[in-house]
């Protein structure tokens, strides 16, 4: 049994660590939108709600990093509400929840996964589209683009999203279970 001197809080550790993942598959003739910023591409990217799969790993980064429900228990696919919405929407409410459990982000990382179109001279603009969204200096985001080498995942997007969270201030009541 441990001593209460090596038992810590376990609702307010000084820094949290969450981790999300998506993946989107790519249909011609709708628009394509990755980290917030629309790119000039013949496919998008079909599924839930504007289908950024980039926001979406950040959003379940944030949400899982304070044990919250998943982005899709949040915002369910078949809720007519997010059909073709704007996944800041999501990202933003993922942030509400992280500040009221008293946290803030440090810094994330992500990687992205896609065999087209290149993300080299869009990723300036992700980065600040993101750190804007969350709040932190450009120099706190970070994001590799690889192709899917031997995967077979051509008509696939794929992110995957670490974020760092620090104790900010004491959290808010705590929400109840699911809410
Ligand atoms: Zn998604």
């Amino acid at each position: 049994m441990p001593s209460n001197k090596d038992r810590r809080p376990a609702n307010n550790p000084a820094t949290r660590i969450g981790y999300g993942f998506d993946s989107h598959e790519f249909r011609s003739g709708i628009p394509l939108k990755i980290g917030g910023i629309s790119l000039a591409h013949d496919k998008g990217l079909g599924g839930h709600s504007d289908g950024d799969v980039l926001l979406h790993a950040v959003t379940d980064a944030l949400l899982g990093a304070v044990a919250a429900p998943d982005i899709g228990a949040l915002f369910p696919p078949s809720d007519s509400r997010w059909k073709g919405a704007d996944s800041a929407v999501f990202l933003r409410e993922a942030l509400k929840r992280v500040r009221e459990a008293g946290y803030g982000v440090a810094n994330m990382d992500a990687s992205l996964i896609l065999s087209a179109p290149k993300i080299g001279p869009h990723s300036a603009a992700i980065r600040e589209r993101i750190a804007q969204l969350l709040g932190v200096g450009v120099d706190c985001v970070g994001l590799k683009a690889k192709t899917p080498e031997g995967l077979n995942l051509e008509n696939a997007a794929i992110a995957h999203v670490v974020v760092l969270l620090e104790k900010r201030s004491s959290p808010k009541k705590p929400r109840k279970k699911n809410e």
